[in-house]
């Protein structure tokens, strides 16, 4: 009995149509990296290029040339966010040039993109270092910002300042600018190619307001066992969690070494049968803990770990992180089914 994992491409792709409504005035790409945020890389390119996206990231040149084979044709642009040196990858696969060294390495050589740094101190060129850029075939040129799922904070428009001034220095060369959050901060930061990704993948681009992408996953593990616990009962690893009440627990398959990550001990939400479920006691590498008293439930039975009710965002702030981090922690002992 094995844990599923169903991945909703059709989701994906109306999640790609949505930004690209919501996105003034350009094109939208995806960012596929890190095997497109845990949920396969050659299948959400593929149904991301039929749903005509001609545009792609990936973070390493491994990934590009997994890429390109599996988008299966030379049209659409693989460029790779963390650069390379000439020769990593072959001529179709473009680099983002993040320094003057490997600009200098790219010189009079194939199409690169240009990425200046406007205020994340990360990857990217300082302005001022754009004096000394040797000739470059630059397709687009390009800045990252810092604090985009904030909208008020006074980096967004610090950074789209500087990102216009950087533009304008290099005139007829597209610019590429926001995030998946950055697409929502209105007309001010469209460029001609935006660069989401988590929000493809159902993440909210708008923390704290209501999430305007599709769900696009749902995993399920089954009941291994089921137990009957009496009051006062500890439950699992450092017995961290005792049962207040006679209690039934399921234990079901999946654990950290899946993903289902560590700080989600005495904080996670399952759904069974309808209705959420908490985690108790630690999670295991491969087995955690739900309380399910009262609840129908059987062994074999699916309980939710992940989905509508109980998605990655909800899931990243009990366990303190995002849910970027959880889609990219997905395990590979699921069975994936893809929709
Ligand atoms: C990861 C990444 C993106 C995509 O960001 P999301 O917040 O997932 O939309 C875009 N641009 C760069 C440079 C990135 O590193």
């Amino acid at each position: 009995m094995q844990a599923l994992l169903r991945i909703d491409l059709r989701a994906i792709a109306a999640n790609w149509h949505m930004l690209r409504e919501q996105h003034a005035g350009g094109a939208v790409a995806a960012v596929l990296k890190a095997d497109a945020y845990g949920l396969g890389m050659a299948p959400v390119a593929r149904a991301l290029r039929d749903a005509g996206c001609r545009h792609f990231f990936v973070a390493h040149p491994a990934e590009g040339i997994a890429l390109r084979a599996a988008l299966a044709e030379d049209g659409p642009m693989v460029a790779v966010l963390n650069g390379f040196m000439p020769g990593a990858a072959p001529p179709d696969i473009w680099p983002v040039v993040n320094n003057l060294a490997m600009a200098r390495a790219h010189a009079d050589r194939g199409p690169v993109l240009l990425h200046v740094d406007t205020g994340m101190a990360r990857l990217g060129l300082d302005p001022a270092e754009c004096d000394a850029l040797p000739a470059l075939d630059l397709r687009y040129v390009m800045s990252h910002l810092a604090c985009a799922d904030d909208p008020g904070h006074p980096m967004n428009a610090l950074q789209r300042e500087r990102f216009a001034a950087v533009a304008a220095r290099f005139p007829g060369v597209p610019t590429s600018l926001a995030n998946s959050s950055g697409i929502f901060l209105g007309p001010g930061f469209g460029s001609a190619l935006a660069r989401p990704g988590a929000a493809l993948f159902g993440i909210n681009p708008q923390p704290g307001q209501p999430n305007p992408m599709r769900p696009v996953l749902r995993l399920d593990a089954p009941i291994l066992q089921l137990r009957e616990v009496a009051a006062g009962t500890p439950v699992g690893y450092g017995a961290t969690w005792t049962a207040a009440r006679p209690s039934l627990i399921a234990i079901v398959s999946a654990g950290y070494a899946d993903g289902y990550c560590r700080a989600l001990s005495g904080r996670g939400i399952g759904i069974l049968a309808g209705q959420p479920v908490p985690v108790v006691g630690r999670v295991s590498m491969d087995l955690t803990e739900f309380d399910v008293t009262g609840v129908p439930a059987a062994l074999g039975d699916m309980l939710t770990l992940m989905g509508p009710d109980n998605p990655p965002d909800l899931l990243a702030e009990k366990a303190g992180t995002i849910g970027y981090e959880l889609l990219t922690a997905l395990g590979s002992r699921y069975r994936r089914i893809y929709a």
